[in-house]
């Protein structure tokens, strides 16, 4: 089992090392099947992650190229999807901070890949956040190098409010987002569950889709106006007492399709207002790292808030660009693949494992202790 183990470790070792030399960011882009009766935008899908677009009700046929890490056409399964992600997530293990959010407009297919067909966990059709957590129990339970604790939060962001999805008060709609440096209790007060199996994430999962769906306002289709955020804190110890923390955040955002204003009003307005903004935002705090700014606006949104150790230098991210290929969501395509294309050209510093030897724990607690001390002595 040790050599084994051991082919795994060296396996993550080298792809992490391959990451770093690739850069953080990756985008992958995932075409859903068409619905029937309608004319496809899609002019063609290359193996090396190229996309072809067109709007076909134009008859000047003006044809545009993106490229992007990975192209999934419509034929694409969930595992394959899962397949392509795998060694990111389980990154986390080594305690790196990874960052996943689907994109796109309502209706492209962003809860199917997070969750699964129709946002619902019973079918076996499941998607990355389950196949995820499935996946890290596996490797904390096959690794005897390493002792891991595995705690989950959820949440949604609806209005530039934060909601836990996990507390059966769900009217504690204003939690606090408070950002420490390694990423983690970004949102204290939302409740934090531990996890020993894949039918306590199961479980879990359940009620946050229940809470989802029953907000204090209900509307029709309400889940695809709000921010939903699967956040997996991992905490590691090797046998010699090196511990590493990190986070997985999983995110399926609010639909990013433009709400016509003048048609929009009272909440409806509102609620499309904060979207855009959020939404622009996590765009400019992306754009501000890839210009290496010495200014990243993290604040300007929760969104961004809540992401930042999961978005910044230390951190792997893939965003997952989710296409309708029906000819009238052209205007909507390609606005999505702009904004993923803008995305895709950023290259964030090198990633570092959130690992702290024994050595430099022993050193900093000594610190500390010297510290008080010396508090005490004034
Ligand atoms: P979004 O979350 O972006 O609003 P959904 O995930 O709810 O979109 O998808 C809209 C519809 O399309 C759902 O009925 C979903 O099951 C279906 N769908 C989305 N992606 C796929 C896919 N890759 N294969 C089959 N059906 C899909
Ligand atoms: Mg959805």
């Amino acid at each position: 089992a040790l050599g084994y183990n051991q082919a795994v470790k060296e396996n993550r070792n080298l792809y992490n090392m391959l990451q770093e030399v690739r850069g953080n960011i990756r985008v992958y882009c995932r075409i859903r099947p068409l619905n029937s009766e309608s004319i496809s935008s899609i002019e063609h899908i290359g193996n090396d992650g190229s996309i072809m677009v067109c709007d076909p009700f134009k008859a000047q046929n003006t044809r545009k190229i993106f490229q992007f890490n990975k192209t999934f056409g419509p034929t694409t399964t969930q595992d394959e999807v899962y397949m392509e992600t795998q060694s990111l997530i389980r990154s986390v293990m080594d305690g790196y901070n990874v960052c996943i959010f689907a994109y796109g407009q309502t209706g492209s297919g962003k809860t199917h890949t997070m969750c699964g067909p129709s946002g619902g966990l019973s079918s076996n059709n499941l998607g990355i956040n389950y196949m995820a957590l499935n996946d890290l129990f596996t490797i904390s339970t096959s690794r005897e190098d390493m002792k891991y604790d595995m705690r989950v939060q959820m949440v949604e962001i609806y209005n530039e409010q934060v909601r836990d999805l996990l507390s059966e008060d769900t009217s504690s709609t204003k939690l606090d987002i408070r950002t420490s440096t390694n990423g983690l209790f970004n949102i204290p007060d939302a409740k934090m569950c531990p996890v020993q199996s894949p039918s306590d994430v199961m479980n879990l999962m359940l009620l946050g889709e229940k809470h989802r769906a029953s907000g204090p306002t209900t509307m029709n289709n309400r889940s695809s106006r709000s921010h939903s955020i699967l956040t997996v804190h991992v905490n590691g110890k090797d046998m010699s007492g090196n511990v590493s923390c990190s986070c997985l955040h999983l995110v399926d955002l609010a639909g990013s399709e433009r709400v016509d204003r003048s048609e929009a009003t009272g909440d409806r307005l509102k609620e499309a207002q904060h979207i855009n903004k959020s939404l622009s935002c996590l765009g400019d705090v992306i754009t501000a790292l890839a210009q290496k700014n010495s200014h990243i606006p993290y604040r300007n949104s929760k969104l961004t808030q809540l992401l930042q150790s999961s978005l910044g230098g230390n951190a792997k991210t893939l965003m997952l660009a989710h296409i309708s290929p029906e000819g009238e969501s052209y205007v909507e395509t390609l606005s999505t693949l702009k904004f993923a294309q803008r995305v895709s050209t950023v290259e964030l510093g090198t990633a570092h494992a959130n690992k702290e030897s024994n050595d430099i724990r022993e050193l900093k607690e000594q610190v500390d202790t010297l510290k008080k001390a010396l508090a005490t002595k004034d």
